[in-house]
């Protein structure tokens, strides 16, 4: 495939998502600029992330510390929000922290507090979200509903991050009623959470959504959908 046409796909399939995210906006009744969307570009390649930010995509996740690390230097990411999204190890922690605009992916007191003492040692605050396991699926990560006040409430007291919100990754579910269900009750989580007013703690930033049921999350009250393979096509995990 040539780089044209490289282009020519990415810009089709990002029409088409933004498309698809104004046609929920309006069906939720919600304007527009509500709901950012993110490029998830964990697998690609630098030269297909390209025409994506060309065409003014202004925020890319990444899973993986180390993926992330080799690809952006090759990224022009002035202006480009950077955030890590896949699940975080203590250990990993003090090589991406400085490297992100935020980390999205915290979800026990261990690793808020690795991020909040490595941003301290480097003299920065850190931005991130806290994120929920709303599904209580085993194998996934995200802490447990009934215990994110707690964690909330421990990041509160860290010097040297800024929690603004959360993020979770829904169970698959095949139906609009189904996948909206588990949404909504994410969207009351956060709205509990912010009427607490936990002092420290900011909640603006409620994350949900991907390929599959991006439009459901914005129906649902999402604020930052992320969206990957419908913007790349499939993955082929390589690495
Ligand atoms: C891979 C990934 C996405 C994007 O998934 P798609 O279904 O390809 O859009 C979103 N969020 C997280 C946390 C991911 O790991």
């Amino acid at each position: 495939m040539t780089e044209n046409q490289f282009g020519d796909t990415a810009r089709d399939r990002l029409e088409r998502v933004r498309e698809a995210m104004a046609e929920a906006c309006v069906r939720a009744g919600r304007p527009q600029d509500a709901v950012t969307l993110m490029a998830v570009t964990k697998t690609v390649e630098a030269e297909r992330i390209l025409p994506v930010l060309e065409a003014g995509v202004t925020c890319i996740g990444e899973n993986r510390v180390q993926e992330y690390l080799e690809k952006k230097d090759g990224l022009p990411l002035t202006g480009v929000r950077t955030h890590l999204i896949g699940h975080l190890q203590t250990n990993k922690v003090s090589r991406i922290v400085g490297q992100v605009d935020r980390i999205d992916s915290v979800d026990s007191e261990r690793v808020a507090r690795a991020i909040s003492e490595r941003s301290r040692a480097l003299g920065i605050v850190t931005e991130v979200l806290a994120e929920v396991n709303i599904g209580g699926e085993e194998a996934k990560s995200g802490i447990a509903p009934d215990r994110l006040e707690e964690l909330l409430g421990q990041m509160a007291q860290m010097p040297g991050i800024r929690t603004v919100g959360l993020m979770t990754v829904p169970p698959i579910l095949d139906t609009e009623t189904e996948k909206r269900k588990v949404f909504s009750k994410m969207y009351q989580l956060f709205l509990d959470m912010r009427d607490k007013k936990i002092d420290n703690i900011g909640m603006y930033e409620l994350s949900m959504g991907m390929s599959g049921d991006f439009r459901e999350a914005i129906l649902e009250g999402s604020t930052l959908v992320r969206v990957g393979s419908a913007l790349f096509g499939a993955r082929h995990y390589s690495r």
